[in-house]
């Protein structure tokens, strides 16, 4: 059996960020198990270039995430919001062109998409810590040890890991569905996590590639809202100076647009995309669709009815019982100050490392 002093669970922004912590703070006694056959979880760019997931960062907000990012000398623009924006609002009425707005604080975007802000953490972390195809299952105290269950996601096979504590890096809910605690999580603390909804999980996200940002040309900033839909909302996706592409936000439910199918919805996107643009956004050179209502990983079925608003952060910790200061909840939506965005995680996992190393000062003079 693998032993280390820390098992953390997911590598999404919050589980790779633990790792460089550590890692810079000189602790490499740690395994990062990863379901998934790549890091990043819920951040994923396709191209370099272009965001399935999240997009945006508000350093005028977000301070600690704005440093970091100095820190990684990663290269940021300004969400293009220059010119007009479009409204639809009935079917038989063309859509309306009005002023524009800007995003005040200013949004703000990475140059090859926020994939540059996981990869360049994990940059750092050296590369045998993380274990993709790792499915962590079951998490138990045995003789005072903890037991992580872990399964290969490419043959099955199964191996367990013994450590001293546990980082949750995956979202509550997620955590109370995907794993199995023996003894069991205290009830309360339990139904806290599974209430707490899963940022963005019900959403779907389209993106439109073309050779120009044709709709710059005829003053237009790409924005558009729509009551008619698929795409409730739309933005300019364009790379500075090269890559252009338009990206919307689906409206339709989870259910509608597993109903619909892949192919109808992306159908439908291109058309409402005509509808607004005109003819020159038919030259389409690639699109992609993604649903992440049906990435087993992020969304539970509690998660398909959307949220529209930011579920307030549980308790990072257990208080009481067999699993106290065994357990912290790192991932982003146990952040106080930003539940369920990039720098949710940048927060929960600061505020949890922090509340790791009191305890494991508290201990130090009884081990001794
Ligand atoms: C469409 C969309 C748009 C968004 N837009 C923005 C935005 O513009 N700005 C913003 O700030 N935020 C945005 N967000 C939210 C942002 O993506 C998240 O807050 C952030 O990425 C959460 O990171 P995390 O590491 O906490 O969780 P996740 O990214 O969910 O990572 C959890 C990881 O755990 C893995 N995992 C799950 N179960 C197991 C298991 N049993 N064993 C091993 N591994 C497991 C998963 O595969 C995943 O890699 C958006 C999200 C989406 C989906």
């Amino acid at each position: 059996m693998k032993r280390v002093k820390t098992v953390i669970v997911g590598a999404g922004l919050s589980g790779i960020y633990a790792g460089y912590l550590l890692t810079k703070k000189g602790d490499d006694d740690f395994i990062i198990l990863e379901a998934r056959d790549r890091i990043g979880g819920r951040i994923e760019t396709f191209n370099n270039s272009f965001d399935l997931g999240p997009t945006w960062f508000w350093p005028e907000m977000q301070p600690a995430l704005s440093r970091l990012i100095d820190t990684l000398d990663l290269e940021t623009f300004d969400q293009y919001d220059t010119g007009n924006m479009l409204f639809e609002i009935d079917p038989h009425i063309p859509p309306r062109r009005t002023n524009g707005y800007h995003s005040s604080p200013q949004s703000k975007r990475f140059i090859g998409g926020v994939s540059q802000l996981v990869s360049t953490l994990a940059n750092q972390i050296t590369p045998d810590k993380i274990l993709l195809n790792s499915l962590a299952n079951s998490i138990a105290i045995d003789d005072c040890q903890i037991i992580v269950s872990c399964e290969s996601t490419n043959n099955q096979q199964h191996s367990l890991i013994s450590a001293e504590q546990v980082l949750l890096a995956l979202p509550p809910r997620l955590v109370i569905d995907t794993l199995k605690f023996s003894p069991a999580l205290p009830q309360e603390l339990s139904n806290q996590w599974h209430q707490t909804g899963t940022w963005m999980a019900s959403h779907a996200k389209y993106v439109a590639i073309y050779d120009q940002p044709f709709w710059r040309e005829s003053g237009l900033s790409g924005s558009a809202q729509s009551r008619i839909g698929p795409m409730v909302e739309i933005h300019d996706a364009s790379m500075p100076e090269e890559k252009a592409a338009l990206f919307g936000f689906i409206g339709l439910d989870a259910k509608t647009r597993k109903t619909l199918g892949k192919d109808q919805l992306t159908d439908l996107c291109r058309d409402q995309l005509v509808r607004l643009f005109g003819d020159d956004a038919k030259q389409i050179k690639a699109d992609f669709l993604k649903d992440w209502s049906q990435e087993a990983l992020t969304a539970t079925p509690a998660d398909l009815n959307p949220s529209h608003a930011h579920s307030p952060a549980p308790s990072f910790m257990v208080h009481q019982g067999d699993w106290k200061d065994r357990l912290l909840g790192i991932g982003s939506e146990w952040s106080n100050q930003f539940p369920g965005y990039l720098a949710g995680s940048i927060d929960a996992v600061e505020k949890s490392l922090i509340r790791s190393s009191t305890d494991q000062k508290r201990k130090a003079p009884d081990a001794g």
